[in-house]
């Protein structure tokens, strides 16, 4: 696995570190329980880290230096990758891996670089996980990818041997940027089923009903319409209604520093709903479950979402979904099934689906039991290992010819 900024070890929750790292350590963990050697390469982002830990038996992670050892904004670390492909192909030329699952766009380039250089020649899957293209689309002026994004995320898309997309909606983004649809695979992220389940601790609550967001406080997560949706259930008349805020770029000790909840702060100030919203900072993800559990629907409204694991934790734990019908939630959610679509940046329609499921107990039950039974049919990170182990055979059969002409990236 190549993972240039998404360390497995990472804390989550933070500007750059979400569902990419938990996707990786959880791969990484269930390909080690089918039999498979995993090593991860991550960019060395402190002095005090090892060269290699062990995450556990079977998965290794080995930090690389390329740039300085201390943290660098992910939008910035372009400059540094050809520093990273040089590190990935000094380790692979002693004995190459079977094949290499690259990470992210800049992960693409620097495993590209490394796998096409002379004696190496090793198969390379990549996946995206976010698509410069469509950050562009929503984000426009405020997208702060370097430039070269633009022509470089293609090369990454035309040069691997295969792309495993997460989603359909991602495949189709995929094929308008001129990848072969025989060269895409689609298998979503997984979820830990036994982790997030229904049973089990649960947070500590008010009588209040509880409202809850999980993850990064990034804008385009879109938590301030889920603000503005509790400020309308509240104008509504509805006086039993709290919203708990559970992620951010630091613990809850700190968390008035974090320039995003000080943003959405400002937010709810300005509807007057500040007293019922509690931000809780970053929680890991052995605590996450129990407050989870805690809530009476989770709403995860983004702008747009290449994939999206919370609304599959949320499932996984039969806790009732209201999501935005965007990316990757078109293929998890249900519609009516296992939670309520709302469009995007549409805090009325989020009020109105937490509104009809705060109302209805039998359609809350409904939806969680829903959630569970699709979370552990679907997506548990031992089927999505297994497929995924399928595209990596697929890309090892790809010819070795095609894989020489193809694999021509330098940094
Ligand atoms: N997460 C966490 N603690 C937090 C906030 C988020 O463990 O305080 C985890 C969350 O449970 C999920 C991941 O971070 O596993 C976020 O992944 P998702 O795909 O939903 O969003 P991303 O951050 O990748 O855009």
């Amino acid at each position: 696995m190549v993972s240039e900024h998404a360390s497995p070890l990472a804390t989550l929750g933070g500007v750059d570190a979400g569902g990419q790292n938990v996707h990786v350590a959880a791969l990484s963990t269930a390909l080690a329980e089918r039999g498979h050697e995993v090593t991860v390469y991550t960019r060395r982002d402190s002095a005090t880290l090892p060269e290699r830990v062990t995450l556990r038996p079977g998965v290794e992670v080995m930090h690389l230096d390329a740039g300085p050892a201390e943290p660098v904004p992910k939008d910035e670390l372009l400059p540094l990758m050809a520093d990273f492909g040089a590190r990935l192909a000094e380790h692979w030329e002693p004995g190459p891996p079977d094949i290499v699952h690259s990470h992210f766009w800049m992960s693409g380039l620097a495993a590209l670089d490394a796998a096409g250089r002379d004696g190496i020649g090793v198969p390379v899957v990549h996946t995206f996980h976010a698509l410069g293209t469509v950050k562009k689309r929503h984000q426009g002026r405020d997208d702060t990818s370097p430039p070269e994004r633009t022509v470089l995320e293609p090369m990454v898309g035309r040069g691997a041997d295969r792309i495993v997309a997460t989603c359909s909606d991602e495949a189709f983004e995929l094929k308008a940027m001129g990848v072969p649809a025989g060269r895409i695979s689609v298998v979503p992220c997984g979820v830990d089923v036994e982790l997030f389940r229904p049973d089990g601790e649960v947070a500590p609550r008010g009588a209040r009903r509880r409202i809850m967001t999980v993850g990064r406080l990034v804008p385009r997560k879109g938590v301030g319409s889920t603000i503005s949706a509790l400020a309308r259930l509240v104008a509504e008349g509805r006086d039993d209604v709290e919203l708990v805020i559970v992620g951010g770029s630091t613990g809850p000790d700190a968390v008035l520093e974090d320039p995003d909840v000080r943003r959405l702060r400002a937010h709810a100030e300005r509807l007057g709903v500040l007293d019922r919203v509690t931000f809780h900072g970053q929680l890991r993800q052995a605590e996450l479950p129990a407050m989870m559990r805690s809530a009476d629907v989770v709403v995860c409204a983004p702008w747009y979402e290449p994939f999206g694991i919370v609304p599959l934790e949320t499932m996984a734990s039969g806790v009732p979904l209201v999501a935005a019908a965007v990316g990757g939630l078109t293929d998890s959610v249900v519609d009516g099934v296992t939670g309520l679509h709302v469009p995007p940046r549409d805090d009325r329609a989020i009020a109105s689906a937490v509104g009809s499921i705060l109302d209805d107990p039998a359609l809350a039950a409904a939806l969680g039991a829903a959630g569970r039974r699709r979370t552990e049919r679907r997506y548990a990170w031992s089927r999505v290992a297994a497929e995924t182990e399928r595209a990596y055979r697929q890309a090892a059969q790809a010819r070795p010819s095609e894989r020489a002409r193809r694999g021509s990236v330098t940094l």
